[in-house]
């Protein structure tokens, strides 16, 4: 059947074209017949596969799989393997701003076809949740929450990607700091390797393929389902921000509440800079939380184009007496220097606190502007850097913003396992930015080279000046760039790649390794 398979796209594809013969249907019916899937396979419509998030690059796949289960995308795996030239990428949900989950005349898998069912699992006195790789993080959230009172700990700020797709990445919030990446919080995965073969794996188990998927880039195997670390959920948040007029204090607070005793942390902590106007997106009024103003009469004289903004959240359950959550933020928040009268703060459901994001996306939507392109830069920068960072990119090139969210905040290496396949700069503590550019379309807004070309020069001046920082969700053109990305870990990447995925099948999106022929 894979023979079949085979001979079917490299010869009928190139005779049918000879002979004008395109009839889509001839060729769906001819492959979903040799390749015996339970799910189905689509040569006409492969738009949803075209396009991501980004808006940048655009790849056209040979056709888009909607798998039934994880035999499905075994078989995919096979045929291409068998193949001389086809790559296989799975497609969570297409929030990759660089192409990453595309195919070129490949075949790219619906991963989103997988999500079904969610099973609760007690071991050992922890509770986990088993899910599909290409469940939504929402769905999983509200799932867990509704029927169990339970929730995974760490999270995404936006949670319509899939848990496939942050896994193969790492996957960074506010919870990043006190547990570590979502990757630090799965205990078992099943994995289909670019071998075709379907592998359950876990630290204890073919842990050498475990931790080269977490943060793999999709380059070592797809993954088909995750079991995910649960905590009791609480019912509220109380979402606090307080605003910076120096970077040098917003650090040093920053730093300070992260690294505090385990009873003494927050259970979320983030920040981001913001530009010293009265812009509605990126300004002053973008700051407050609830119902009170931005009074810019307390920002100091001194204060330059751009101000800072730590957002912490304390979690409580309904029975809590509010007097004493009060009492709490207030002793935690105590030692802080943040501006006198620039405190503001909201209590919400823990659903709505982590759905936050969604609001925004539903904003940008009515605004016309979330199918815009979306050039965005995340990087992360070494505690050693941050304040040079700082002066040359925030206060120099990025002045007068970036059109949305401009996010640093502190996370610490010890909560990450360096046996995953993520790199990170040196030093435990290290810094998240978050370009999150979300301007109008051109030319209501800038063109979109433009602001490819400032990401260039953030890099440039970055390297340049010897900042110790790697790109998150990194992107890159040649392997020479990607041997540098990785540095020491360069090796391990490539063994890793030849043990699980040898002819180089899988993600050729990231374009780390050509097809083997
Ligand atoms: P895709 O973009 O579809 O895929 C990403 C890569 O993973 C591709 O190479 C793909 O082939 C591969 N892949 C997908 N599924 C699988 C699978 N099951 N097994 C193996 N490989 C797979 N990231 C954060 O860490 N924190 C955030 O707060 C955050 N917020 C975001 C907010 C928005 C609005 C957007 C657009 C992105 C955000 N991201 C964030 C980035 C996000 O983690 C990445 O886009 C990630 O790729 C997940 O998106 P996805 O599920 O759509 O995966």
């Amino acid at each position: 059947m894979i023979a079949y398979f085979e001979r079917f796209v490299h010869e009928n594809e190139t005779e049918m074209r000879a002979e004008g013969n395109n009839d889509p249907d001839v060729v769906v019916s001819s492959l979903c017949d040799g390749l015996e899937l339970k799910g189905s396979i689509d040569f006409s419509q492969t738009g949803p596969a075209t396009k991501d998030f980004g808006g940048l690059y655009s790849a056209k796949p040979l056709a888009f799989i909607r798998p039934a289960g994880s035999d499905d995308v075994a078989k995919v795996v096979r045929a291409a393997l068998r193949s001389s030239n086809l790559t296989v990428a799975a497609w969570g949900n297409g929030h990759s701003i660089n192409g990453q989950a595309m195919a070129e005349r490949g075949l790219v898998i619906d991963m989103r076809a997988l999500e079904d069912g969610m099973e609760v699992v007690r071991l050992g006195g922890s509770v986990y949740v088993d899910v599909a790789g290409g469940a939504l993080w929402e769905n999983v959230l509200k799932r867990c929450l509704s029927d169990y009172g339970l929730a995974p700990r760490s999270w995404t700020d936006y949670l319509n990607l899939t848990v496939g797709g942050t896994l193969s990445n790492a996957g960074v919030s506010g919870q990043t700091f006190r547990y570590g990446p979502q990757t630090s919080n799965v205990k078992e995965l099943e994995v289909v390797t670019g071998k075709g073969e379907i592998c359950v794996c876990s630290e204890i188990r073919n842990s050498e393929l475990f931790f080269a998927a977490l943060g793999g880039l999709g380059q070592f195997g797809i993954i088909t389902k995750a079991r995910i670390l649960l905590e009791k959920a609480p019912h509220m948040v109380r979402w606090i921000r307080v605003v910076y007029a120096e970077f040098e204090e917003f650090r040093r607070d920053a730093e300070f509440l992260v690294t505090r005793p385990e009873g003494e942390l927050f259970d979320y902590l983030e920040g981001f800079a913001f530009v010293n106007s009265d812009d509605p997106v990126q300004g002053r009024p973008s700051v407050p939380l609830g119902s009170t103003r931005f009074n810019s009469a307390r920002i100091p004289q001194r204060a330059g184009p751009v101000l800072y903004c730590l957002e912490v959240a304390l979690h409580y359950q309904n029975g809590d007496d509010l007097s004493s959550i009060d009492a709490v933020a207030s002793q935690k928040l105590g030692r802080l220097r943040f501006c006198e009268g620039l405190k503001f703060q909201v209590d919400v459901s823990y659903m709505e606190f982590l759905l936050r994001v969604k609001r925004a996306e539903q904003e940008a939507r009515a605004a016309g502007q979330w199918d815009a392109p979306h050039p965005w830069l995340n990087l992360f920068i070494s505690k050693r850097h941050i304040a040079d960072f700082d002066r040359t990119v925030f206060k120099g090139m990025l002045k007068d913003g970036v059109g949305g969210p401009m996010l640093v905040y502190p996370m610490l290496r010890s909560r990450w396992d360096d046996r995953t396949s993520v790199v990170l700069p040196e030093g435990e503590i290290f810094y998240l930015v978050a370009l999150l550019r979300s301007s109008p379309p051109y030319p209501r807004g800038p063109a979109v080279e433009e602001l490819v070309a400032q990401n260039h020069q953030i890099i440039q001046c970055c390297t340049e000046n010897g900042f110790d920082f790697k790109p998150y969700l990194p992107h890159y053109k040649t392997q020479e760039d990607w041997k540098l990305h990785f540095g020491n870990q360069w090796p391990r990447f490539k063994e890793r790649k030849t043990c699980f995925d040898p002819m180089a099948i899988l993600a050729p999106g990231q374009r780390i390794f050509s097809r083997n022929h």
